[in-house]
């Protein structure tokens, strides 16, 4: 059976150049970096060379990058470093009520602390307003941080809006761009950008490696103690492996990025005409014009989504729903809530991402796979049952 991975957005696989430029440093040019012997002026060259790319791709000077050990230690250092570095400032922090829990959950430890989070809500399109960002911002806000294209539903924020009204304020902006750099442009400088996360393995690099991008002058201090790695500002031996790997990914990602976003949009958008007119009581969740090139996100009333990746599952199907982000937890996905679908709506989602190993041909057998599945499901749904009772009862009562 054909094996169809349509959950780019949870993970990557590491593409063959990518491991191929990796794998010399883990036993041959094992060398660490702080050392004076010739391995380790080599890894000192490896890492800065790998420095280089990672601030080509995002338009920055190679002294604003950081490495860190993942996208959520990124978002945790940026936002808990700007909070507290800035607190006798003030302790008022926007936020949007569809970020990423390395987010969230960062900006609730710091609630409890004492800080204030506003959550700015979104639109149906799961778009924040402008206009409700400005409306929020106090004199004692110190940071904003507001993704730019978020995990499940794939909308696009209007980030060089948002980084403009803080600049103007004199508020750091934060963006948690995982998913986003190396699928849609991103340039710090034109879209007024202060500190931005992304990670190695959402863009064919390996788990547990990412970087955060902070602009000169920001005095972001140290978030893990020890030595004086990353000029002092991330103690720990640097992961040249995974740093080597994130600078090849990003530097291959950004230079095919015009050509394969506009396949996957192709195949995202037969997918979604496919799914809507294939399926009823069907429709998309999020923006169907600001989205990633590579997210779907549809809900199937009456059908729960856990059941519908099952069955996918035994036909090789991979996706995702609305809830596995809190996988094992039944709540329905923050996202979903925040823009307005009721909770029986977002369970009954699903969430398919694309990336370059998906195909025209996957694509087919998925929208050939689908309208059985949920047609199963649905003869076994005591609220379709319920439905059909409602809207036509000569079936029922005949
Ligand atoms: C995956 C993801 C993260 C976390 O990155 P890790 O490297 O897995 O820690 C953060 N934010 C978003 C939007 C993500 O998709």
């Amino acid at each position: 059976m054909e094996k169809v991975y349509f959950d780019h957005a949870a993970t990557t696989y590491v593409r063959p150049e990518v491991l191929e430029a990796m794998l010399p440093y883990f036993a041959e040019d094992y060398g660490n970096p702080s050392s004076i012997y010739e391995i380790a002026r080599s890894a000192k060259k490896t890492l800065e060379t790998a420095r280089d790319k990672a601030a080509a791709a995002l338009g920055a000077d190679p002294a604003e990058i950081f490495f860190t050990g993942s996208g959520t230690e990124a978002d945790n250092w940026a936002i808990r470093g700007i909070a507290e570095l800035y607190e006798k400032k003030g302790r008022h922090i926007i936020s949007s009520a569809i970020e990423h829990h390395a987010v969230l959950h960062t900006c609730e430890y710091l609630e409890k602390r004492g800080f204030e989070v506003t959550y700015l809500p979104v639109g149906e399109d799961g778009i924040i307003r402008v206009a409700d960002l400005e409306k929020a911002v106090r004199p004692d806000t110190t940071l904003i941080t507001i993704m730019t294209a978020n995990n499940e539903i794939g909308s696009i924020q209007p980030i060089e809006e948002i980084g403009a009204l803080a600049r103007s304020k004199g508020i750091v902006f934060h963006t948690d761009a995982v998913q986003a750099v190396g699928h849609i442009p991103i340039n710090v400088k034109s879209q007024n950008i202060d500190m931005l996360s992304l990670s190695a393995h959402k863009l064919y690099g390996p788990k547990g490696v990412g970087a955060l991008y902070v602009k000169k002058g920001i005095p972001l201090r140290s978030f893990i103690f020890g030595g004086g790695q990353e000029r002092g500002r991330r103690a720990g031996t640097e992961n040249i492996p995974g740093i080597v790997a994130l600078g090849k990914a990003i530097e291959l990602a950004v230079s095919e990025m015009e050509e394969e976003s506009r396949r996957l949009s192709a195949l995202r958008d037969k997918l979604i005409d496919g799914i809507l007119s294939s399926v009823p009581h069907t429709f998309l969740n999020g923006s169907s014009v600001k989205r990633l090139p590579n997210n779907v996100n549809v809900s199937f009333e009456f059908i729960e989504g856990e059941s519908l990746l099952l069955l996918l599952d035994m036909k090789g199907i991979f996706a995702s729903s609305g809830s596995a982000c809190t996988s094992g937890s039944l709540d329905p996905s923050h996202v979903l809530l925040a823009i307005g679908l009721p909770h029986e709506k977002a369970h009954g989602s699903l969430r398919i991402t694309l990336g370059r190993s998906s195909t025209e041909g996957q694509v087919e057998y998925f929208l050939k796979e689908l309208p059985p599945i949920v047609s199963r499901l649905r003869d076994m749904s005591p609220l379709f049952e319920e439905y059909l009772k409602i809207s036509d009862p000569a079936r029922v009562s005949g």
